[in-house]
């Protein structure tokens, strides 16, 4: 069973506090993706884990093991990280075989072993080339061949797709996917990417400043997100937020206002999602606004509008194209409001 905790740990570096009490359970088998803005201690955490950094202060386990003590190579564990580590002078196969190498399998085994991994991932015909003879993408499922030609117990996955073209990360996203599931291996996945962690995991949990803003599946996140900072980092476009007064079960705004029972007196934010907004005709909706920008995206087209002080966006069909300086009303789906305390905490639904 290869469950991790991570028990109130704390890390810096020199003054600089960058992990600040830090306490997470991961299950067996769970696809756990770190998620959070450049420099939130994703990376940092991550390492800890691998053994690559200290921890200033807390215990780490990884099934029932205390783990603070064990050297990296002996914590059972394989890595990917975003510049894939390969080694140049070596094949493909040499290099999805090392990990066995240093193990000392023998050479039969390994042979048999680095093939299935190969196959696994598509590289079987390129057994023979260097990395540089190889894609971006095509290097990436060598890492990715390295880091499952033994069973470790846990991977570590450090932004491994964050080098490829978007297409081919779309791709490798679903491969990563079905592997995980395959193979059965708790993985823990570190990104800044909303849509790679929504896509991936089964649980994301949110970072800023070294702190746990929510833990939660994908769609707990989606629908109830724990305070603005969330709201406004999940969700493309993310959700809209609107800072007026609430006063007599009425939010107020400079440019209209909504009736919400539960709203407190006082400052509040109103957060409202994209596809929950409809444009409707003059003095019809809870807000006025005058047309910003209209992108058609496919199969969507975005509105944004320009309200009171906010730019607010709208998700519209394709054929919903608007002229830029039209006048317009909001009306909002009273059920899909999400109201926020003057700190940003989330306080309705
Ligand atoms: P990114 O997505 O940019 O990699 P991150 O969330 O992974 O960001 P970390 O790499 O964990 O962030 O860094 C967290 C903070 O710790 C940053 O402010 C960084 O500058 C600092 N930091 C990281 N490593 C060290 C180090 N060895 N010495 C000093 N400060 C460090």
């Amino acid at each position: 069973m290869a469950t991790v905790a991570l028990d109130h740990i704390v890390k810096r570096f020199g003054a600089l506090t960058v992990v600040h009490d830090l306490s997470l359970e991961i299950a067996d088998r769970e696809f756990l993706v770190l998620l959070g803005p450049s420099g939130c201690g994703k990376t940092t955490t991550m390492r800890m884990i691998a053994g690559l950094d200290e921890p200033t202060s807390g215990e780490i386990r990884i099934g029932d093991e205390r783990v603070n003590e064990r050297a990296a190579r002996d914590r059972d564990l394989a890595m990917v990280f975003q510049n894939y580590g390969l080694y140049p002078h070596m094949t493909v196969a040499e290099n999805i075989g090392y990990p066995l190498k240093v193990r000392r399998v023998p050479r039969a085994e390994r042979d048999v072993r680095v093939r299935t991994a190969a196959e696994r991932v598509e590289l079987a015909g390129l057994l023979h080339r260097r990395p540089a003879e190889l894609s971006g993408g095509q290097r990436q499922r060598v890492a990715l061949a390295r880091a499952i030609v033994r069973t470790p117990r846990l991977f570590l996955m450090d932004e491994p797709l964050s080098n490829l073209d978007a297409q081919l990360r779309t791709v490798m996203r679903a491969q990563l996917k079905h592997l995980q599931r395959d193979l059965a291996t708790t993985t823990i996945y570190v990104t800044h990417d909303q849509i790679e962690a929504m896509t991936l995991a089964d649980r994301i949990v949110i970072m800023k400043g070294g702190r746990i803003q929510q833990s939660g599946t994908p769609a707990e996140i989606y629908a109830r997100p724990a305070n603005t900072f969330v709201a406004a980092f999940i969700g493309s476009p993310p959700m809209n937020l609107m800072s007026g007064t609430g006063s007599e079960g009425v939010f107020v705004h400079p440019a209209g206002q909504v009736e919400i029972p539960s709203v407190p007196r006082g400052q509040v934010t109103l957060g409202v999602r994209s596809e929950d907004i409809r444009i409707v005709g003059p003095g019809q909706g809870h807000m006025t606004g005058v047309v910003f920008s209209s992108e058609l995206l496919g199969d969507t087209t975005l509105i944004g509008v320009t309200v009171g002080p906010d730019l607010v966006n709208v998700k519209v069909g394709p054929e919903g194209g608007m002229r830029i300086g039209e006048p317009v009303s909001l009306l909002f789906d009273s059920k899909s409001l999400h109201v926020f305390d003057a700190e940003g905490q989330r306080l309705s639904g």
